[in-house]
């Protein structure tokens, strides 16, 4: 059986305490992997050997085309062994493997974005500023933030590492990564893949463990400067607390429940497509899942009634299997979550039109059917809480004003969908939505290039694109005085 160590200071270890922690296939239950369960004296030494390459190390003082050289051999590493490790992800996570592949394309994308991004910004140099007195010689420059915590979820297990370790490297960060236990395998891979494109030891370290063994002290370690942080609202705001005392940076990625409006001039069968993609994809486990669908009154029922026959013909199995549209859900127990959640939304008065059980043909493993809710009550849970889950609630609107301030009305703002032939509505609600991203005519294509992240309890700040890169990066102004202009400020005043 697979047995992952971690990986501290360029060496594999064993965890301090020896524990290890069982990893399961979502698709049969069963245990198919061992993986090193870290505890407080693990996050010591690699938060400690982080601090000792950020400090002294070569890593954070190499000009970026040399760090740039490593990270694109990570990428290429990524690239042949892409099979391997989708079939890894998707053992691991239960998405099917077609998911799979493409989330590990685009974790080897991430890599070699990154590298082209930092010979960028190094390349475009320290800005000066005009302030206005030439005695001044002012200037900005950028530094790598120092020691990057970063506690990843499970649901893009190898991508959602790599939208924080690749930009925080190629910055000259120097990271711990503390995945999430329920997936951590394709993590063991990139410390792998790290090592051998020549990074140096402690420049990156990987601790796979549980929230409370490993988690908690890695958010709380004063030896980390920043914590970069995806995953739900309640751990979002702990990270935050542990980070408070000593005013230590944070980035938050967290959850959402986001809208998409959808309007009676669109076509039908597009917007079919793209609902279903927004909320059933990755087995509705997405963080930007349109999970609260509004549908203009005169197109309700007939687009409700399309959604329900084609999520009927979804084809839900083992990641593996041949045309598989939909795996299981990742661990038994956010499945009983999600049949919980399903189980509120029928007491709450919504009206169950497709799904709400496991498929009676895949009892074992973790399956849930894609559901579909409508004339879901704008105050039920359901409604107003992250299922994460294939989940899909539905209600119709009157009024573009209506649609606006009922899809505005969350505590959450991670994303938000319009569909619509008219584009300038589109336009207008695309501008009115308090949401970080917004898609019109489509639900859910992330690009590298774009930044992500949410308004309100969705999380501070971005990653990906320019501003995942910044978010990695120190601001420093450097202000020189002419040393042979004089300052006069205590010459005594001319006496009249
Ligand atoms: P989670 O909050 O349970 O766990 C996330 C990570 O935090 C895991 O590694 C976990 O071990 C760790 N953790 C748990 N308790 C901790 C603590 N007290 N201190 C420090 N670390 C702790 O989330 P999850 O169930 O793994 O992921 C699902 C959530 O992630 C959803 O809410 C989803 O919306 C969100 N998510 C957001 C984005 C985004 O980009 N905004 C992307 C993916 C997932």
């Amino acid at each position: 059986m697979m047995r992952n160590l971690l990986y501290i200071d360029g060496a594999l270890v064993e965890p301090a305490r020896g524990g290890f922690l069982a990893v399961n296939d979502p698709a049969t239950g069963d245990c198919f992997a061992l993986a090193a369960a870290a505890t407080e004296a693990d996050v010591d030494a690699a938060v400690a050997a982080a601090r000792h390459a950020f400090d002294h190390g070569p890593w954070p003082r190499m000009p970026a085309a040399q760090r740039a050289v490593v990270l694109r051999r990570v990428a290429g590493a990524i690239r042949t062994d892409l099979e391997e490790l989708a079939n890894l992800e998707m053992r691991d996570n239960g998405k099917p493997l077609k998911e799979a592949r493409g989330d590990i394309a685009d974790a080897a994308y991430c890599f070699d974005y990154y590298a082209d991004l930092a010979e960028q910004v190094e390349a475009e140099g320290e800005a000066t500023h005009d302030v206005g007195d030439e005695r001044f010689h002012c200037r900005v420059r950028k530094e790598p933030l120092g020691v990057v915590g970063a506690i990843t979820p499970w649901n893009f297990p190898l991508l959602m590492a790599a939208w924080k370790v690749a930009p925080a490297l190629a910055a000259g960060c120097c990271v711990v990564l503390k995945p999430s236990e329920l997936c951590p395998l394709t993590c063991g891979a990139l410390a792998h893949y790290l090592h051998e494109a020549g990074l140096p030891a402690g420049a990156f370290n990987l601790l796979t463990g549980t929230g409370p063994d490993a988690g908690v002290p890695l958010s709380m370690h004063a030896g980390v400067d920043k914590l970069a942080f995806t995953g739900s609202q309640a751990t979002g705001t702990r990270v935050m607390q542990a980070a408070a005392p000593d005013i230590r940076n944070v980035s938050l990625e967290l959850g959402g429940k986001s809208p998409f409006i959808v309007f009676a001039d669109c076509d039908l069968d597009k917007a079919v497509e793209w609902i279903q993609f927004g909320v059933f994809w990755n087995q509705g486990q997405i963080c930007s899942a349109t999970s609260r669908l509004l549908v203009e009154r005169p197109i309700y029922e007939a687009l409700l009634a399309r959604l329900v026959a084609a999520a009927q013909r979804i084809l839900i199995g083992p990641g593996d299997l041949d045309g598989v549209q939909m795996g299981p859900i990742v661990s038994d127990a956010q499945r009983r979550r999600v049949l919980e959640g399903i189980e509120r939304g029928r007491a709450d008065g919504a009206r169950l039109v497709s799904g709400g059980c496991s498929p009676p043909q895949l009892m074992r493993g973790y399956f849930v059917q894609p559901t579909i809710f409508a004339d879901v009550p704008l105050d039920s849970w359901i409604w107003r809480e992250e299922v994460f889950g294939p989940v899909l609630c539905v209600r119709p609107f009157d009024t573009e004003a209506e649609a606006v301030a009922v899809a505005n009305d969350s505590r959450f703002g991670l994303a938000g969908a319009v569909m619509s032939a008219d584009l300038e509505r589109c336009e207008r609600v695309a501008k009115a939505l308090r949401a970080g991203v917004v898609w019109i005519n489509c639900s859910q294509p992330t690009f590298t290039q774009l930044p992500w992240g949410g308004y309100k309890a969705s999380g501070i700040g971005r990653e990906l694109g320019r501003h995942g890169y910044e978010a990695y990066l120190e601001v420093k102004q450097i202000t020189r005085f002419d040393a042979n202009a004089d300052w006069n400020w205590y010459q005594p005043a001319a006496v009249e």
